[in-house]
């Protein structure tokens, strides 16, 4: 869906860059993309010590990294991003969007948010 490819053009995570749209039928209700939460600093400025050490070791600058013991991948503990879809979520939460029976879609994956059982 080339509006998630938009949307995660938003994404200020030093890691992989992701976007994600919420759907209802034909309508896009929420938009969310990665990085640090609101009100921290950006993650590419260095708002997660986690991400910054991943993109030292990538550029092989890992004896300025946080925890000399880091590799990337490793440490998810210790990263504050947010996922792409974490972030549509709060948002719709945010402004009292209901998310029954709406889907996420980022590229070509959509997934359920929620489903209710049926009776
Ligand atoms: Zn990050
Ligand atoms: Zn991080």
């Amino acid at each position: 869906m080339s509006i998630a490819l938009a949307v995660e053009r938003g994404a200020d995570c030093t890691g992989t860059h992701v976007g994600a749209v919420v759907v209802l039928g034909n309508r896009i209700i929420s938009t969310g993309y990665n990085g640090t939460p609101e009100g921290f600093e950006n993650c590419q400025d260095g708002g997660c010590v986690r991400c910054a050490d991943s993109k030292l070791f990538k550029t092989g600058m890992a004896n300025e990294m946080s925890d000399s013991h880091h590799v990337p991948g490793a440490g998810l503990d210790r990263c504050v991003c947010v996922h792409a879809e974490q972030n549509a979520f709060i948002t719709a939460a945010r402004f009292g969007i209901s998310l029954d029976g709406a889907i996420t879609r980022h590229g070509a994956r959509a997934s359920a948010v929620s489903k209710r059982p049926s009776r």
